[in-house]
């Protein structure tokens, strides 16, 4: 396993757990901060470290629990509580050095051995390509070489793992939006709130030792053009889109460095003949929905019972993994299209607004619109005609005037609207006005069965 953290760390352990002796390796030493990371961690995270005994543990950091999640854009002024994964239905935003160091002990505990300080160079390969082992070298520059039936890198966006099997990329886009970001020590932030206008995104939470965690995002062109850094232009960006809250930032005080970051937005094949990839090595996307962490988690689960079906013999190695990857894309791919969507920072066309705005007022699609956010709500479920369709025809439809809204509700409020002709024209409405998340929806597969909120009655 090249790459201890929140990917590599959860797949060495759960594969330990089973009996499968693993190497953990990690250039990094822990317990360490991950510079590119502001580690808000939605539900589905946390409802696997439930399952793998760790929840305590994090709670015991004293990290505080965050129940809902909030968005100010014009008119939406939401703030919902989060649909559960599972039985959870809370997040936490636990700093790098506190989560990665819980889930590589934990890798240690389940018999893992972990080296650190050491960097994987190259990949020792068969003549017909199969990758049988790494070489790299230690802090001290003492060159290590290990063989192993499969390396799987987990080595984060920029993996030299997947460069040097040559992994392909596919719904590959640029960098979207780079950001801002410092600690805040005196500022009392329960939650989640987000501000969206003006092409920019600003967000904040609260993570350990009494800090927020507090942000702002611009479209990646814009960010070049900013006239100053970020003492020149964090203050003013708030005062533009949020402007209570910059009066409560400008009483706080910052207590840590600014970081900045943005990443390219891309799948990559996920295996090969002796290997595999995991977390953002496999899959990137932009931070403004906050869900690496989360994903990462959920590939590691999945890639951990690909290789002990594979390192078993239960199945071919090469089918087990090619399902690993169908199973991460199909379960990713919804909220990937989402992010990239959320990441243009477009303004909103008049209707969706109004249509957001009366989605805060229903109880269901104000917690759908969280956790569409907290990945645990499905884009394809919230956006679908029938879910539409309740919104529209429900208490808050009446109080909408947009004319598109009114001959939407038209078509599918009434008896006719429930048939398949009035519905699928409905659908492809709706899909039209949602941006480049509509160009996807109208192709999309139906919603996958990872997406564990409740149904409306
Ligand atoms: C600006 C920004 C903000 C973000 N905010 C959030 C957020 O709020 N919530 C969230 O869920 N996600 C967030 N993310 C994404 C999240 O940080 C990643 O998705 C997550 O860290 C991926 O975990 P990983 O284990 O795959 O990779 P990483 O965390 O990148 O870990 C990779 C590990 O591999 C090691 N490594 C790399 N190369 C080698 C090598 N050659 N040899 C040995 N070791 C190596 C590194 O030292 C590192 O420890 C953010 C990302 C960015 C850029």
């Amino acid at each position: 396993m090249v790459g201890a953290r929140c990917a590599g760390s959860p797949t060495a352990m759960l594969l330990a757990r089973r009996g499968h002796r693993v190497l953990l390796l990690d250039r990094a030493t822990f317990p360490s901060d991950s510079p590119l990371s502001t580690h808000l961690v939605h539900p589905p995270a946390i409802m696997r470290l439930k399952r793998w005994g760790l929840l305590d543990e994090l709670r015991a950091t004293g990290c505080p629990p965050i129940h809902e999640y909030g968005l100010e854009c014009g008119p939406v002024d939401l703030m919902a509580p989060l649909p559960p994964a599972d039985d959870v239905d809370v997040a936490y935003a636990p700093r790098r050095r506190v989560l990665d160091d819980i889930l590589v002990r934990a890798a240690v505990a389940a018999g893992a051995e972990l080296r650190e300080g050491v960097s994987v160079q190259e990949l020792l390969t068969e003549p017909d390509g199969t990758v049988v082992g790494v070489r790299g070298r230690t802090k001290e520059g003492t060159v290590v070489e290990e063989r192993a039936t499969v390396v799987v890198g987990a080595d984060g966006t920029r993996s030299r793992v997947a460069q040097l099997v040559g992994a392909t990329e596919y719904h590959a886009r640029p960098p979207l939006l780079t950001s801002y970001w410092s600690y805040f020590a005196g500022l009392a932030v329960k939650d989640v709130p987000t501000f969206r206008a003006n092409h920019k995104y600003a967000f904040a939470w609260p993570t350990n030792d009494n800090l927020v965690l507090v942000g702002m995002a611009w479209r990646a062109a814009d960010f070049k053009r900013l006239p100053g850094g970020a003492d020149e232009v964090f203050l003013p960006a708030f005062d533009e889109i949020a402007p209570a809250f910059a009066a409560r930032l400008r009483d706080a005080e910052r207590a840590e460095r600014w970081m900045s970051g943005s990443v390219p937005n891309f799948f990559r094949t996920a295996h090969g003949p002796g290997w595999a990839l995991v977390g953002d090595a496999g899959y990137s996307r932009d931070p403004c929905t906050a869900s690496g962490i989360t994903e990462a988690t959920r590939a590691a689960d999945f890639l951990a019972e690909a290789l002990h079906d594979g390192l078993s013999g239960a199945r071919p190695m090469a089918e087990a993994l090619a399902d690993y990857q169908r199973r991460r894309d199909a379960a990713s791919r919804p909220f990937y299209e989402y992010t990239c969507d959320f990441a243009t920072l477009d303004d909103y066309p008049a209707d969706v607004l109004q249509l957001l705005d009366a989605a805060t007022r229903s109880e269901w699609h104000a917690a759908g619109l969280s956790g569409l956010f907290a990945q645990t709500t499905s884009p394809q479920e919230f956006f679908s005609i029938d879910s539409m369709a309740r919104l529209l025809t429900g208490p808050q439809g009446a109080e909408l005037t947009h004319w598109r809204l009114r001959a939407l509700r038209a078509l599918v409020g009434g008896p006719a609207g429930r048939t398949r002709l009035a519905r699928g024209l409905g659908q492809r409405l709706v899909n039209g006005r949602l941006g480049p998340l509509g160009s996807y929806l109208t192709t999309a597969p139906p919603a996958p069965p990872v997406v564990t909120a409740p149904t409306p009655s």
